[in-house]
């Protein structure tokens, strides 16, 4: 069936459903309210987590109280009153596109990426080899993780060279006390706390101005008490296009410059061993993993890398040269990727949907509703890491939400026209099919709720971690439930 362009009849307002609370979807709401435009905005902002923000609450780490602090530029946006929230609706299973069809003029997708990306060695499969994604959600107390964590290897490898391997590398690193004063649950202050870790071994494959780490975050291993941070010499035999980044790049420079210390202290440590401290970060440059190596029962019992070297052009070339070393768990942090969305065209290779500028196109999947390749899908939309793929950070989203933002509107003439658009419509369908939702009053007694269990321990909050505890404590039932979490 090929997409009918719809007739350019104007709506005088526009009711919106966004999937994703994320900061895409907080962004992308905020700015069409605040925009130029001469029709009437309604907003519903669906998750399917109990509580807004994404990967601000689920993704940034603990231990980063300043970024934390963005959900409250975010908060500001959703406690002015002007958009609805529907959390704990999962698209795709409690509503669908033919349901936003019938009840709303447009829908934008923000759902961001929460899996992995693939790295395909041998062993990868072993027990022990983890996705930092994974990693992530359990420290950051996502609900529908694990509550515990096999935290039993003494040496542990951390394949990437971006700031989620480096988030994995410190939370693993660091000593569970120096957490404390953050969010984290208390089963994660536990398994932290029991972790028998010394050393944490960093790979890249390519050299150290090549990496993809933010000056800020790679300093701040430097300062974790009682780790020390081991570089090796070898890796620092720049060659021309090494010595031109350094030259031209600041990041760079700074990045040469925060290793370069680095190196002096590995030298003055390892002219007194005995001054060291009780852990070990290593940073591995010009290392590719090749294989995760089986201990015999099926377990990860090291890591086989090979040597790399510059190829002259700012990449970097095998040299042949095979390492191994021993380490009873491997977290790869290589990327994350986009889920499809049902009845969403999606592009698997790169995993986002594919758009133009944020307009969703049908990539010729005759399930979307339009027919040949590329052709605009009208009313859809999509916005963030699912539109661009995940890389960049919170503020990029805000630059994507823009654009996005700007075709909707400009686009008045062909949004759909749903068939029931009144707001309580979209209620008594949630209702009718048994959906727990929570809205916004709800997350203001989850916030404080976690609060107050924080001020409890002279902390700022404690995150409540089960699903079917957050969604009681939010729609105010149970309230025996409403403890502290597992
Ligand atoms: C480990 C990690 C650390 C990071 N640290 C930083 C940092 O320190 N600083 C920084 O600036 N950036 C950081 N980022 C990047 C930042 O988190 C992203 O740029 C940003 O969150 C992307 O926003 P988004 O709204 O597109 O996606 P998300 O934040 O992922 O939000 C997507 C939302 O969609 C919801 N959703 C998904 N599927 C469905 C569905 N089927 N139905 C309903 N809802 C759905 C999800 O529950 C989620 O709430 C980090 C990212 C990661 C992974």
């Amino acid at each position: 069936m090929t997409e009918k362009r719809p007739t350019d009849q104007r709506p005088a307002k526009l009711r919106l459903a966004i999937v994703g609370a994320g900061p895409a979807g907080i962004y992308a709401a905020d700015i069409l309210l605040k925009a130029e435009r001469n029709f009437d905005v309604s907003i519903d902002l669906f998750d399917h987590l109990p509580a807004p923000y994404g990967l601000v609450r689920y993704g940034v780490a603990p231990d980063h109280p300043r970024i934390k602090g963005i959900i409250s530029a975010l908060r500001d946006v959703l406690d002015r009153g002007d958009i609805r929230i529907f959390g704990n609706v999962r698209f795709g299973e409690d509503i669908t596109l033919d349901d936003l069809r019938k009840h709303y003029n447009a829908v934008i997708f923000a759902t961001g990426a929460v899996r992995d990306a693939d790295l395909r060695i041998p062993g990868i499969d072993l027990v022990g080899s983890y996705g930092a994604a994974r990693f992530v959600s359990w420290f950051d107390g996502h609900p529908d993780y694990p509550r515990t964590w096999p935290l039993e290897a003494k040496q542990v490898a951390v394949i990437g060279n971006g700031n989620v391997a480096l988030d994995v590398a410190r939370i693993l690193a660091k000593h569970a006390d120096d957490l404390l004063p953050t969010e984290i649950p208390a089963n994660v202050y536990d398994g932290l706390k029991a972790s028998p870790v010394t050393d944490v071994h960093i790979f890249g494959r390519r050299g150290p101005t090549s990496v993809k780490f933010t000056p800020l975050e790679l300093r701040e291993l430097g300062e974790l008490p009682d780790v020390d941070i081991v570089v090796y010499d070898e890796d620092f035999d720049y060659d021309d296009a090494a010595r031109a980044a350094v030259a031209s790049n600041k990041q760079v420079f700074v990045i040469d410059k925060v290793l370069g210390k680095w190196r002096e202290r590995a030298h003055k440590l390892a002219e007194d061993p005995q001054a060291g401290a009780s852990r070990r970060l290593h940073l591995h440059f010009f290392a590719k993993p090749l294989e995760l190596i089986d201990d015999g029962t099926g377990r990860v019992g090291g890591i086989r890398y090979e040597r790399t070297a510059p190829d002259g052009q700012g990449g970097v070339v095998g040299t042949g040269e095979i390492r191994e070393l021993p380490v009873q768990a491997v977290y790869r942090a290589v990327g994350y990727f986009g889920s499809p969305l049902p009845g969403v065209p999606f592009d698997k290779k790169h995993g986002v949907i594919p758009n133009r500028e944020g307009q969703v196109l049908s990539k010729g999947d005759p399930s979307s509703g339009a027919g040949s390749a590329n052709q605009q899908l009208y009313g859809v939309y999509a916005t963030g890491w699912i539109k661009r793929g995940p890389v960049g950070l919170i503020g990029h989203t805000k630059s994507d939400a823009m654009e996005t933002v700007r075709h909707l509107i400009n686009d008045l003439g062909n949004w759909w026209r749903p068939e029931s658009p009144s707001e309580e419509s979209i209620v008594a369908l949630l209702d009718e099919r048994g959906v727990e939702y929570t809205n916004l009053d709800g997350w203001h007694r989850l916030d404080q709720h976690e609060q107050a269990l924080g001020a409890a321990e002279g902390r700022v909050r404690i995150k409540v971690v089960p699903r079917d505890e957050m969604v009681a404590i939010s729609r105010a039932v149970a309230p025996a439930a409403a403890t502290a979490s597992a």
